[in-house]
């Protein structure tokens, strides 16, 4: 069993990374084919009348086979196994039947345009295989269990409701519970069992929380600065963590309603072809008194003009020049797909910390004590929190830096008391530095008129330093939005798109940033699963609904809407779960790139209405016999040409 465990987990990371292996050589094999069979053709085509008859035969053979192996090998698995025709195997037949009636550099040139466009289209396709190994990794596979004061190293999933287990500071707790007990050894910590727990893949927030004994905590959360003792309360199939992966796993195996649509009408569209081309071969033979001959040379026009190259060259080359030009912005597609859905978007989804905020506190307000030097108290408190790594300590650190009277006061003593605050030192004198319960409740409350209080109103978190026995100063510190939040949100409604927040965050800090940023609504509270049913209901209402994101619990969300975003700083399995990444986390892009969705679509369309209507003109000229074999070759390659033409004008 143990030994299960903990092979399963290298082996799924062994198989995604050579899965990337592969895809990369296949990526550049099939561009490498495409333009070397490219230039045979042209060779070819050149020398026709300075080689022999049949060593031109070998070269066009070749570039068949070197152009057409990816294709032909792909359309006819394909075939075999969805048992549905596919447009590969269209344009396969097609470059084999004029090469039958003696048009080999036509043949050729089809297969090269296919094997070119479908070397680009491996670019552009979806690569978002939604990995979760990062998540998964986050996940502890063993604990130390103590029952009955026997310690063993047991395997997670061999975890039982009522097992207690022992969780060192740092380390990721691997089961939910409760806290029963803290062991941490240092002073009052041991006796209150406090520890700070950074919850952030559960909640998103960076600043910690602190609890104590009888608190919830959850598979996934890290015990920062105490041991812990937890008694479990859920298996390890049911904790909150578990359900993350799973809510990952189950929302990425939905196709898209657009895919299904384009594979059914492919396989309609080739049947469609080769019927006609089967009746073409015949009918005019029996019933319009053309030879066979004739018969099969006009069947053969009308399968290579009705190959859909320009259709499919409609599509991918503007693709990927909009893909590119849009990452050459910070805004990485990892598919053409989700450039296309953009547009389409209707209500947005977003995450609170690390998204429509930067993600870490800092100093808003400082109140110290009448009687005392202001800058003499910020380079004591800043150097004292310089040594904790809590991110309130770095903030005010950081706040210090700036505002102290540059002496740099020496600290002794240093202790972190577990989930409270610092205490220390400085000049013989005792400072304690941290929230109000370590301070001292009381004193804290009626501090500057309940200063305490109407700060944590506006959802800011407040710390106290306390010289000897008394306070002497009060810092308040909140998570500040992006500097180019409210643009962004802004220029979305004036979009018309709607505008939603949800966080994990309080009611109040909550309501703060939703009014600060100007976004429609919010939802406070939000457990990971609680942000799905959110962004399923605005599936509901707005059917196509984006969702962005930075943290871990904000990866099953991501999965569920239309468009999972991540942000660029935002955790590995963001990341991984999300099909666009704002690389520079500049919200104010976004309104930029939806309006290149648009553009994109709107060349998309126009490109298909085109190549439609050549490819109607000339599958109707062919019927009337206007047209020869090379003509339609040509009309049907300048088609192709000119969609892609058009579809560069998006690089810019
Ligand atoms: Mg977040």
């Amino acid at each position: 069993m143990e030994a299960n465990v903990k092979a399963s987990l290298p082996q799924t990371k062994r198989t995604a990374e050579n899965t990337q292996k592969r895809l990369d050589l296949g990526e550049h094999a099939e561009l490498i084919a495409a333009i070397v069979s490219g230039i045979i053709i042209l060779a070819a085509w050149i020398f026709k009348n300075e080689v022999s008859y049949s060593f031109w035969i070998t070269l066009n053979l070749a570039a068949f086979a070197i152009g057409g192996y990816a294709k032909a090998k792909e359309g006819i698995t394909e075939t075999i196994e969805h048992k549905e025709l596919n447009v590969e195997l269209l344009m396969f037949l097609a470059a084999i039947g004029s090469a039958a009636i003696g048009y080999w550099t036509e043949g050729a040139l089809l297969i090269f345009i296919f094997s070119l466009s479908g070397a680009l289209e491996t670019y552009t396709m979806n690569k978002s295989n939604k990995e979760i190994s990062s998540l998964m990794e986050l996940q502890p596979e063993q604990a130390l269990r103590i029952n009955d004061g026997i310690e063993k190293i047991v395997p997670v999933a061999e975890l039982k409701v009522g097992d207690i287990i022992f969780v060192r500071a740092s380390e990721r707790i691997p089961a939910d519970g409760v806290i029963t007990r803290g062991l941490s050894n240092v002073d009052e910590s041991a006796i209150r069992g406090e520890t700070s727990i950074d919850e952030s893949a559960i909640t998103g927030e960076s600043v910690p929380a602190s609890k104590g004994i009888d608190q919830e905590v959850f598979a996934g959360t890290v015990a920062l600065d105490g041991s812990l003792t937890v008694k479990i309360t859920k298996s390890a199939n049911e904790t909150l963590f578990q359900k993350i992966i799973q809510m990952v796993q189950s929302a990425q195996e939905e196709k898209s309603p657009s895919q299904l649509f384009i594979e059914r009408f492919e396989g309609a569209y080739v049947k469609t072809v080769l019927a006609v081309v089967i009746l073409m071969m015949f009918l005019p033979y029996f019933l319009l008194d053309w030879s066979f001959t004739h018969s099969v040379y006009r069947a053969m026009i009308l399968l290579v003009v009705a190959s859909p190259c320009a259709l499919v060259a409609s599509i991918m080359p503007a693709t990927l020049s909009a893909v590119s030009n849009s990452a050459k912005r910070g805004i990485l597609f990892k598919g053409g797909v989700h450039l296309e859905n953009l547009s389409q978007v209707k209500a947005i989804a977003f995450d609170k910390t690390g998204t429509l905020t930067n993600g870490k506190p800092v100093v808003t307000d400082v109140h110290i004590t009448e009687g005392f030097n202001k800058e003499e108290i910020i380079s004591i408190v800043g150097a004292i929190e310089k040594e904790s790594t809590h991110p309130l300590a770095k903030a005010i650190t950081a706040y210090a830096l700036n505002n102290e009277d540059g002496t740099i006061p020496e600290v002794h003593n240093m202790n972190t008391i577990s989930g409270n605050g610092v205490q220390a030192t400085v000049d013989g004198v005792q400072w304690k530095v941290g929230k109000a319960n370590f301070i001292g409740s009381i004193e804290s409350l009626m501090y500057k008129d309940g200063m305490a209080k109407k700060l944590a109103e506006q959802g800011k978190t407040v710390v106290f330093a306390k010289r000897n026995e008394q306070i002497v100063a009060l810092f308040a510190l909140k998570d500040t939005i992006r500097k180019d939040t409210v643009k962004a949100i802004k220029t979305l409604k004036a979009h018309g798109i709607k505008t939603f927040m949800l966080t994990g965050d309080n009611e109040v800090t909550a309501r703060a940033i939703a009014e600060e940023t100007g976004i429609d609504s919010y939802i406070a509270e939000c457990l990971p699963n609680d942000k799905v049913n959110h962004v399923k209901e605005l599936r509901k209402q707005y059917n196509n609904v984006a969702m962005i994101g930075d943290g871990i619990n904000d990866a099953p969300a991501l999965a569920t809407a239309n468009l999972g975003i991540a942000m660029g700083e935002g955790t590995d399995v963001a990341l991984e779960t999300a099909d666009v990444v704002l690389m520079r986390d500049e919200l104010s892009k976004l309104p930029n790139a939806i309006q290149l969705s648009a553009r994109m679509n709107r060349i998309v369309k126009q490109n298909i209405f085109f190549s439609l209507t050549v490819i109607t003109a000339l599958i109707a000229s062919n019927f009337f016999q206007a047209i020869d074999l090379p003509l339609g070759v040509i009309g049907h390659e300048g088609s192709t040409i000119l969609v892609i033409l058009n579809g560069l004008r998006l690089l810019k």
